[in-house]
């Protein structure tokens, strides 16, 4: 039993019902697990027995091992390991109107993307539905820790931690599918966004069990001979296919895509890169998000200069394309999205 959080709410009223528990009492706890994000030992309405047994037999599967903060304690970065043995890194980050966690999908990425620290590790394992959503849960308990100059409730959720999360389709859905349901975590898929590399069949599968939740995909480059050296999974995918994947999923949401670009001197951050991306962007209707780039150890090129990051917003706005430059929140604690790895948290 890897964590409580993969139990559906038979399961759990099985198991009680099992222990002698009267029937309510499931309800209770299923309660507090997910619209409280209660801990057993604060489970105040439950005697300490059924504490005990309930955390021996049914844990959270939530450890955490380590854990940094920046920016006066308003981002967090947790290291945790997950139903006992999966490690991955999960970002908690207060904003003054919003919280936003940015969650894992697996522990490391197999899509080799060469910029990515994430996916120098390779990919160890698929996370479980119950492990992505015990990630959530855990940041709305600390959310309410977090400083009075962020609104102490969690308001957002992310795919942006490690891993693909198309590539981990049947779980990833499952997650959202808990997060959202009203009797269970309860919140609305329109806070929730999905950050994939571009996985054509995942982006239609999404579309169609989930057209509220948010798409924003990593381009990284607007031509298929550039794409394809950053973001290797263009070859199956390239820029055309995507692109129509991602037209049917604006027609079929009536909302606007994003498109993220790590800003990478010198590669991607030229006037040719900026023209070629421009008609992308407006066909689609999309809204640019520029990355500038975290160094990792095993990708020896630097980001953008503010200067060139500069040159190329303007390039964007001069036609027209809807595009800002991501804050580099939790840079100092290597928490930004996009740098998890655990060799830089352990
Ligand atoms: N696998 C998904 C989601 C996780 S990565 C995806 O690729 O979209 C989240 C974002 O961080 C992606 O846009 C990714 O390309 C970006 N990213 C990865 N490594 C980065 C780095 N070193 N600097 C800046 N952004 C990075
Ligand atoms: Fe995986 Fe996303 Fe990193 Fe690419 S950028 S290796 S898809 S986590």
């Amino acid at each position: 039993m890897p964590t409580v959080y993969d139990l559906a709410p038979q399961d759990l009223a099985d198991r009680l019902a099992g222990w002698g528990e009267p029937a309510y009492r499931a309800k209770q706890v299923w309660t507090q697990l997910w619209k409280r994000a209660a801990t057993y030992e604060q489970m105040s309405d439950i005697l300490p027995s059924l504490r005990d047994r309930l955390a021996e037999e049914l844990p959270l599967g939530v450890e955490v091992l380590d854990e940094r903060t920046a920016d006066r304690g308003a981002t967090r970065k947790a290291l945790l390991r997950l139903g006992g043995e999966h490690v991955i890194e999960t970002v908690l980050m207060g904003y003054a109107e919003r919280v936003t966690v940015c969650v894992s999908s697996q522990s490391g990425c197999a899509m080799g993307c060469t910029f990515c620290a994430t996916g120098q590790m390779g990919l160890q394992n698929n996370l479980t539905a119950g492990e992505i959503a015990a990630q959530v849960v855990w940041a709305r308990r600390e959310a309410a820790r977090l400083p009075p100059t962020t609104p102490q409730r969690l308001g957002n959720v992310v795919f942006m931690g490690m891993g693909e999360p198309l590539a981990n389709e049947r779980h990833v859905f499952g997650a959202i599918a808990r997060l959202t349901d009203g009797r269970a975590f309860g919140l609305g898929a329109r806070h929730i966004t999905m950050s994939t590399v571009g996985l054509v069949p995942g982006i239609r599968h999404l579309t169609e069990a989930h057209p509220q939740v948010g798409l924003a995909v990593s381009f990284h480059a607007a031509t298929d001979e550039l794409r394809s050296r950053l973001v290797p999974p263009n070859d199956l995918y390239p820029l055309a296919v995507l692109e129509e994947a991602m037209v049917a999923w604006r027609a079929a949401t009536h909302r606007r895509p994003s498109i993220e670009w790590a800003m990478i001197d010198r590669v991607n951050d030229t006037t040719e890169q900026a023209e070629a991306l421009v008609p992308i962007a407006r066909r689609l209707g999309a809204h640019v998000n520029l990355i500038p780039l975290n160094p990792t150890p095993g990708y020896p090129v630097v980001g953008s200069s503010s200067g060139r990051i500069r040159r190329f917003v303007d390039a964007l706005e001069r036609a027209r394309v809807n595009v800002t430059v991501r804050d580099t929140r939790g840079r100092s604690i290597d928490a930004a999205c996009g740098q998890l790895a655990l060799a830089a948290a352990t």
